[in-house]
């Protein structure tokens, strides 16, 4: 039996990361760690949270063809590595990817039953409010991951389950109970 694939997407601050690694930790699902070219934040590590590559290495990444996705996000690079997903599918363990809506679909278009989550909060403002008191990022950065938001709630309907984020325990229980069907 292989693994199933799952992925997460959502606007930035919509709760997903915090869902995401709680359902992790419950269901004994291993980390998929991905590479980026953004900056590392406040706390966190190479390996652990992202790899934390340069332009150039990403780049060198992309030409071996070494990425199952990449897209550009908020002016960075994100990708998941071909390895990360293939070997735990084959071993029958779960994988669940939290990456943007462009990656999402890319990975909708090689593996059609990957089952595809969007994250959303009740409205703009929540999110707002959340981006600000998380006090992790820049007021430009801010704007432009509000601006963001706007456009990727437009591929919400792409997507095959939608969960409205307002406690985080019954999110998690919603994304288990997505996984377990
Ligand atoms: P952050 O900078 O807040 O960690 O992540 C910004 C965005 O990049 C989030 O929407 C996150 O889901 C997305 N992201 C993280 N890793 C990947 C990845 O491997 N591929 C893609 N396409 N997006 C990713």
């Amino acid at each position: 039996m292989k693994g199933k694939l799952v992925v997460v997407s959502g606007p930035s601050g919509s709760g997903k990361s915090t869902v995401t690694k709680l359902v992790k930790d419950r269901l004994n699902i291993p980390l998929s760690i991905s590479a980026t070219t953004r900056k590392p934040r406040n706390g966190e590590i190479d390996g652990k949270d992202y790899y934390f590559l340069t332009k150039e290495e990403f780049q060198k990444k992309i030409k071996n063809d070494e990425f199952y996705e990449f897209a550009n996000v908020h002016g960075n690079y994100y990708g998941t590595l071909k390895k990360t997903v293939e070997e735990n599918l084959e071993k029958g363990l779960n994988v669940i990817l939290e990456i943007d809506v462009q990656g999402a679909l890319i990975v909708k278009e090689k593996k059609k039953d990957a089952v595809l989550v969007f994250f959303k909060t009740e409205n703009l403002e929540v999110l707002e409010n959340r981006l600000r008191n998380r006090k992790t990022d820049s007021e430009e950065v801010i704007e432009l991951r509000l601006k963001n938001a706007k456009k990727e709630l437009e591929y919400e309907k792409k997507y095959d389950y939608v969960i409205v984020n307002k406690n985080i325990e019954e999110s998690c229980n919603e994304l288990i109970n997505i996984i377990n069907l």
